[in-house]
């Protein structure tokens, strides 16, 4: 049995009561329901503690083991917990708040970048994708900057609509990142809309989100490099 994905329902938990189903060779602790994110496609794992009667381990970051569980790694050294405990599993906060700034500033970008995407990934100071751009049509840096900005002063709510996987295969069109695959096989998807009905972008996305686009907060191009014949990298950092 999977953990329960909180955070998928509330990006805003910042912890939860949890019981340990199983610890794994290498000491990563599972559990029956978490709010931390397993990294995918992009994301980092969230990093945190978790706490028991008598102990607790600090977790260094989370992942998703071959049977798509969440696994929460604890930094070396650390105490584990016994398996049946029951357990408070908290996250640091600060750091997964960057991330769903980080990470909703990346639908932004491919909202105003209306090219096929390749790749992306987020970090401390912001984030990256790889856009297919023919020649020619390579925004301008300074212009793309003045559009995510204004749209994060624009203050867009994010918001969220589960479909079935039926209605999902019928609209194949509103996959556009692959920096944050949609859970698939579960029956529904979940799509992320930003403004009203999804006017800024729509698309389905399992990634953790800000509320709406302000929270952000100002940002900047600092880079549009050429990754091969069409391939552009832009990088785009909190100021
Ligand atoms: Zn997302």
């Amino acid at each position: 049995m999977s953990a329960a994905l909180l955070f998928r329902d509330d990006a805003f938990l910042k912890e939860c009561a949890a019981t340990v189903t199983g610890i794994n060779e290498q000491g990563g602790i599972r559990l029956d329901r978490t709010v931390f994110y397993a990294t995918a496609g992009g994301q980092p794992g969230d990093r945190g503690v978790i706490r028991w009667d008598g102990g607790q381990a600090e977790i260094a970051t989370t992942v998703y083991d071959e049977a798509k569980d969440v696994v929460h790694v604890p930094r070396e050294g650390q105490a584990l917990p016994p398996i049946g405990a029951g357990v408070t599993a908290a996250l640091d906060w600060a750091s997964r708040y960057r991330n769903m700034r980080a990470h909703t500033l990346m639908h932004l970008l491919c909202a105003a970048v209306p090219f096929p995407v390749t790749g992306g990934a987020i970090g401390e100071d912001g984030g990256r994708i790889d856009f297919d751009i023919p020649e020619g049509q390579i925004p301008d840096k300074a212009t793309l900057g003045e559009t995510l900005n204004r749209l994060v002063a624009e203050d867009h709510p994010v918001s969220f609509r589960w479909i079935s996987d039926e209605e999902m295969a019928a609209n194949q069109h509103l996959i556009r990142t692959m920096s944050v695959k949609p859970p698939v096989g579960t029956g529904r998807v979940r799509l992320v809309m930003i403004g009203a009905d999804g006017k800024v972008d729509l698309q389905p996305c399992g990634g953790t989100h800000v509320s709406s686009t302000a929270a952000i907060g100002p940002v900047a191009v600092a880079r549009i490099e050429n990754k091969g014949k069409i391939n552009r990298r832009i990088r785009v950092v909190f100021q």
